[in-house]
């Protein structure tokens, strides 16, 4: 499952990243341009605009809030937490495991001495650890989850 979010749903494409979906985002993209972009792709448009939605069968999110966001798409695509943090959030990249000496330069010591897997970005080469924003992606996951149990 791949997403093309419109220039209004970046938090949201953040989000989506953290959970390691692969999410493209562009601030500057058209309306031509993203139906064009998400039929190349094969990929579901994520967009505010009812009339582009119908124009490509992409899901419309009304929500400001990102949680509100999440569990709106949660509604209609199932969304899990099984990818998370396995994805860049700059360049929607797939992260490389990395071994805790091949960060040892880029990270600080308490991260170091706190965290036990690190991944790296292969175009940018952040490093990233499953830090505050898992926790809180994870939390989210788990709300929307147990809220379409109820
Ligand atoms: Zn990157």
């Amino acid at each position: 499952m791949r997403f093309l979010a419109d220039t209004m749903l970046g938090k949201l494409a953040k989000w989506l990243r953290i959970l390691g979906y692969d999410v493209l985002y562009y601030r500057d993209l058209g309306d031509e341009e993203l139906l064009d972009l998400a039929r190349a792709e094969g990929r579901i448009l994520l967009t505010r605009d009812e009339e582009l939605r119908r124009r490509c069968r992409g899901i419309l999110i009304s929500s400001d809030d990102w949680r509100e966001q999440l569990r709106e798409l949660a509604e209609a695509v199932p969304l899990d937490s099984s990818g998370l943090f396995t994805r860049c959030l700059e360049c929607n990249a797939a992260l490389e495991r990395v071994s805790r000496a091949e960060v040892e330069d880029g990270v600080s010591p308490f991260i170091l001495a706190t965290q036990e897997e690190f991944g790296r970005c292969p175009e940018c080469g952040r490093v990233y650890w499953k830090g505050s924003h898992f926790a809180q992606a994870l939390a989210e996951i788990e709300r929307i989850s147990s809220k379409r149990g109820e």
